[in-house]
Order: C-alpha cells, then sequence, then structure tokens
C-alpha cells in the first residue's frame, strides 16, 4: 500500500540520517580523543620576502595524525571543530604552541622571523582569544611584532563591529592581522576598506592562472596596486612555478608562499631550510 511504500521512504532516508549522523559522532568522538592524547602536529609553511628572495617568516598548518587513519587534512575536520566547539581547545593548543615553536626558531636563527596562525570562526569569538594570543606572547617574551593572525573574511562577516574592535585590539599591540584567501568572499573591498588589516594574502586561484590567463594576471596586479595605495603588505599564495614568481616580483608584490619555495613542513624541516635559503 501507500502508506507501507512511505514508511519505506521514510525508513530509506532515516538509515541515511542515521549514517551520516553516526559518521559526525565518530569523527566528534575521534576528535576528543585526539585532543586528550595530542595526536595533533603542527606544519610550517615558509613564506619568503620576493625582493631579498630571503625566508622572512611561516604559515602555521594543523596536521592531524591518526593512530589508525594516518594523516586528516584540516578542511576535513576544522568544521566539525567548529560545530562541537572543540575548535576552541584545539585553537588554544595552534596558539601556544605556534609561540613556543617561533620562539625556538627564532633563538636558532638569530634573525627576524614572524609566525602566522589560522583563526575561524568560533575560536575568534570566545572571550578568552585575546587573552590567550597576548598571554602566550608576553610569557615567552616574543615580539608582537612577530606574531600574526590570518584571518578570512567569513570570520569578519559575522559581527563587523565586534571583529573590528577585537582586531584594533590586537593591532593596537603590535600583532600583524593577516587577511586570508583575499579576493574570493562576496566583499572582498569592503572588508578592505574596514578591517584594520597589516597584510593581504592574495588567495591560490589568482595566482594558479596568471601566466597563462591575461585577465587573472590583470587581477592579481590590480590587487597588489590597491593594497599597495591602502599602505598593506601582499602575500602570494600558491605560488607553484617561476614564472609565477618572476611575474609577482615585476609587480612588486613583497611576499610569496607556494611549493615553489616550500610544502608545509616540521618544524626541524623549516629550520633547516631557513639556515641554507
Ligand atoms: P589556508 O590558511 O589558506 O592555507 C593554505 C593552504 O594551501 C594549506 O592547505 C597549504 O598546504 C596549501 N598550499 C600552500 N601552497 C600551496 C601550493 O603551492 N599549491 C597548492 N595546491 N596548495 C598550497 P592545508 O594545510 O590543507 O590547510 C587548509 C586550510 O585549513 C587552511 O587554508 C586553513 O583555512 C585551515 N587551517 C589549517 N590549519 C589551521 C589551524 O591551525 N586552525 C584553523 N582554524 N584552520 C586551519
Ligand atoms: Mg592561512
Ligand atoms: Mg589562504
Ligand atoms: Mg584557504
Amino acid at each position: 500500500s501507500a502508506k507501507e511504500k512511505g514508511k519505506n521512504i521514510f525508513c530509506f532516508y532515516n538509515k541515511e540520517m542515521d549514517k551520516a549522523l553516526q559518521e559526525q559522532f565518530e569523527l566528534e568522538w575521534s576528535l576528543r580523543k585526539a585532543i586528550e592524547q595530542n595526536q595533533f602536529k603542527l606544519f610550517y609553511q615558509p613564506i619568503i620576502d620576493l625582493k631579498r628572495m630571503k625566508i622572512c617568516g611561516a604559515e602555521a598548518l594543523i596536521r592531524w595524525i591518526h593512530p589508525e587513519k594516518g594523516f586528516i587534512p584540516p578542511l576535513s575536520f576544522i568544521p566539525i571543530a567548529e560545530q562541537t566547539g572543540l575548535i576552541s581547545k584545539i585553537g588554544e593548543w595552534v596558539i601556544s604552541r605556534s609561540v613556543s615553536d617561533l620562539k625556538e626558531i627564532k633563538m636558532a636563527i638569530n634573525d627576524s622571523f614572524y609566525v602566522s596562525v589560522n583563526v575561524s570562526l568560533k575560536e575568534f569569538s570566545t572571550s578568552n582569544f585575546v587573552d590567550n594570543v597576548l598571554y602566550s606572547i608576553n610569557s615567552l617574551k616574543i615580539e608582537p611584532t612577530e606574531f600574526g593572525i590570518e584571518i578570512t573574511e567569513s570570520v569578519a562577516m559575522v559581527d563587523p563591529q565586534k571583529t573590528i574592535g577585537i582586531l584594533n585590539f590586537l593591532k593596537e599591540r603590535g600583532i600583524k592581522i593577516l587577511l586570508d584567501d583575499f579576493g574570493t568572499g562576496y566583499s572582498s573591498l569592503n572588508y578592505l576598506k574596514q578591517l584594520p588589516i597589516d597584510i593581504v594574502k592574495i588567495d591560490r586561484s589568482f595566482i594558479q592562472n596568471m601566466t597563462y590567463d591575461q585577465k587573472e594576471q590583470k587581477m592579481a596586479k590590480s590587487l597588489i596596486d590597491l593594497s599597495h595605495i591602502l599602505d598593506l603588505k601582499v602575500v602570494a599564495e600558491g605560488i607553484e612555478d617561476e614564472r609565477q614568481a618572476e611575474l609577482l616580483k615585476t609587480f612588486s608584490c613583497d611576499f610569496g608562499q607556494g611549493y615553489l619555495f616550500g610544502k608545509p613542513m616540521p618544524k626541524e624541516e623549516l629550520l633547516e631550510l631557513a639556515k641554507r635559503f
């Protein structure tokens, strides 16, 4: 009967939903365990000063090394961490570990160097985020100007006034504010105008095609020029070949990051690279 059929359909969807929910619960459960057992690692991707062609800093990127499943990329667990609130614990760890790694790097290379960390929406909105950043930096006597936070436009979008307030507070203390994935959001130009940013990171999508697509190339150049007019420095993300790097240099792009210079790597490898480069 139709009633029976309806029931079956209902059961079918129910099972699918169960499966998705089940997977979500499992991921959440293993994420809690990962936090307890400290299964995370920070990798560092070098950021190069394109004028001097020297390493000047690095971006910290989280890695989850699951005991059975192995490597789990951040984009497969950061969203769940956000939804469940676990991001605040993870974020706290990212900040304190990146600051202590920065201390170690600075002692080893004896030169100015900066590290930036990615901060997601929920993390940014927690009440102890600012205290956590300042406490970590102060207790290890790190120059605030050598520590940066990377936010995306989506972070700024939810409560712009609150965001501006927090960013101003950090910026007044010297911490660098980087706008990540620039050019991919809805109203990028609006945020560029409103937010107290120091450095703009031009998204990889603009860099990818710039050597063979004139339009993309003009876009990239204009974004760099616009940033400079606004007194902002520019990092180009996702540089994979020499031609991209050369073009970006002719466009006076300040910094570059990408597989050409180095993939995200353990701190020990970054130290080796920094000594040679
Ligand atoms: P993102 O902040 O935009 O980081 C850059 C991503 O591009 C990294 O992916 C990096 O490995 C990748 N990448 C760098 N150079 C190249 C290149 O030349 N070619 C290509 N194809 N890719 C390149 P990853 O490490 O998988 O991180 C993905 C995203 O996860 C990050 O994007 C960031 O939004 C988020 N994320 C990573 N670590 C953290 C963290 O500690 N906390 C939070 N909240 N988010 C994080
Ligand atoms: Mg980033
Ligand atoms: Mg990015
Ligand atoms: Mg990204």
